[in-house]
C-alpha cells in the first residue's frame, strides 16, 4: 500500500503521524476549475472522476473526498429535489409525503434502482482504482445520516416543528429508524467500491440547528448504533456535523464514532481537550475564509489548528465544511502548505 494512503489511515486511527495529512471538501471548486457544470458533474461518472482527480493532483492533496450534493439519498427515497444547472442539487424545503407515511415508504427503498446512486458508485469505484494507482486515500461520502435524511424527507421547517411536539415522537422515531437503515445500506454500498473510508453528513443535528437536549433525545443513540454497526462491518468512517457542536462534544465522544468533521464554529482547542485519543478531528478551517481571505490568512488559520495537534495525532486537516465554488486557488495552495511546512 502506498505511503500516503498508509499515513492517512494511521492519522484517522489516531496515531501521532510524522506529518498531518490534508483533505479538502472541494467538489464545488473542483468542478468549476475542471470547466464543468454541476449538472454535468452529477450526471456523469467520467466528469466526477476527472474533476476530482485533477484537483487532487493540482493541489497535491493526500485524500480525495467524493461528494456530489446533499440530496442523493433523498432523491432515491422519492423526495422533491431541485437540479440547477450550475449549483449542487438540493431537496425542496416542503416535501410531499406526510411524516406518518414516510417510514413505510422509505425503509425498504432499493438504492440501486436510482440512476443517481448507480452513477455515483461507478465514479467511486473508478476513483478507488485511481487512488490505489496514485497513492491517494479515497473517502466516499455516503450522503446523509439518519437525522439529516429524515429532516430532508419531511421538509426542514416541518421536521423542526414536529421535533418539538410530543404527539409526533413515535412517528419521528419510526422515520429515524427507517432512514437509519437507508444510511447504513449506503455505507455498505460505498465501502464495497473498495473505498478506504466512508462518511456522511448529519449537518442538522448540530447545536446551530437543534438543542443539545434534542440531540440527546433523537440523534445520539443512532450515532452510537451506527458506530457499532460500522465497526462490526469493518467500515472506517467519519461523521460531518455543521456549525457549533461545542456543547455536545462529550456526547460525540460517547457515541464511539472514530472521527468527526467539524466546522470552524467548534473550538479546535476544546476538541483536543475533550476528544484527543477518542476521535480524530477532520477540520476545521472556515470555508468562507477560502473565498474572502488572503493566502496568509488561510495559512495562519490552518497553522493554528495544526499546531494544536502536531506531534500528538488526532487531526486530518480539512475545511470545516464544503468549500465554495469561488474558492481562490492560491488559498487552497496556502492551506496545503500550512500542513507541510
Ligand atoms: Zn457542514
Amino acid at each position: 500500500m502506498g505511503e500516503r494512503i498508509e499515513l492517512v489511515k494511521r492519522a484517522f486511527a489516531g496515531e501521532a503521524v510524522e506529518r498531518i495529512p490534508v483533505m479538502a471538501h472541494n467538489f464545488l471548486m473542483a468542478v468549476r476549475e475542471a470547466g464543468f457544470t454541476q449538472k454535468q458533474f452529477r450526471e456523469s461518472p467520467d466528469v466526477m472522476v476527472k474533476a476530482m482527480t485533477e484537483a487532487t493532483m493540482k493541489y497535491d492533496l493526500d485524500c480525495v473526498l467524493l461528494d456530489v450534493d446533499t440530496a442523493l439519498l433523498a432523491s432515491a427515497c422519492g423526495a422533491d429535489v431541485m437540479y440547477p444547472d450550475d449549483l449542487a442539487a438540493v431537496a425542496k424545503g416542503t416535501q410531499p409525503v406526510p411524516l406518518e407515511e414516510l417510514p413505510d415508504k422509505v425503509k425498504d427503498v432499493d438504492l440501486l434502482a436510482s440512476p443517481r446512486v448507480r452513477h455515483y458508485l461507478e465514479a467511486a469505484e473508478r476513483l478507488v482504482q485511481w487512488g490505489n494507482e496514485n497513492d491517494r486515500f479515497i473517502r466516499i461520502n455516503a450522503d446523509q445520516g439518519a437525522f439529516s435524511l429524515a429532516c430532508i424527507l419531511t421538509g426542514m421547517d416541518e421536521f423542526m416543528m414536529d421535533l418539538l411536539d410530543e404527539d409526533y415522537e413515535d412517528d419521528i422515531n419510526r422515520l429515524l429508524d427507517a432512514t437509519y437503515s437507508v444510511a447504513l445500506k449506503m455505507h455498505e454500498l460505498c465501502f464495497a467500491t473498495g473505498a478506504h473510508m466512508t462518511s456522511y453528513g448529519n449537518s442538522s443535528e448540530g447545536c446551530s440547528v437543534i438543542s443539545p437536549a434534542c440531540f440527546r433525545q433523537f440523534a445520539k443513540e443512532r450515532e452510537t448504533r451506527l458506530a457499532a454497526d460500522l465497526k462490526a462491518r469493518g467500515i472506517p468512517y467519519l461523521c460531518h456535523i455543521c456549525g457549533d457542536v461545542n456543547p455536545i462534544l462529550p456526547d460525540l465522544v460517547e457515541t464511539g464514532c472514530p472521527a468527526f468533521e467539524l466546522d470552524w464554529k467548534t473550538d479546535a482547542n476544546r476538541v483536543f481537550e475533550v476528544a484527543h485519543g477518542k476521535f480524530t478531528l477532520s477540520g476545521n478551517v472556515d470555508p468562507a475564509l477560502f473565498v474572502t481571505g488572503t493566502p496568509d490568512e488561510v495559512y495562519a488559520a490552518a497553522r493554528k489548528v495544526c499546531d494544536i495537534f502536531r506531534g500528538k495525532g488526532g487531526l486530518v486537516l480539512c475545511s470545516g465544511c464544503a468549500l465554495g465554488p469561488q474558492t481562490k486557488s492560491e488559498n487552497l495552495e496556502a492551506f496545503v502548505r500550512a500542513a507541510r511546512d
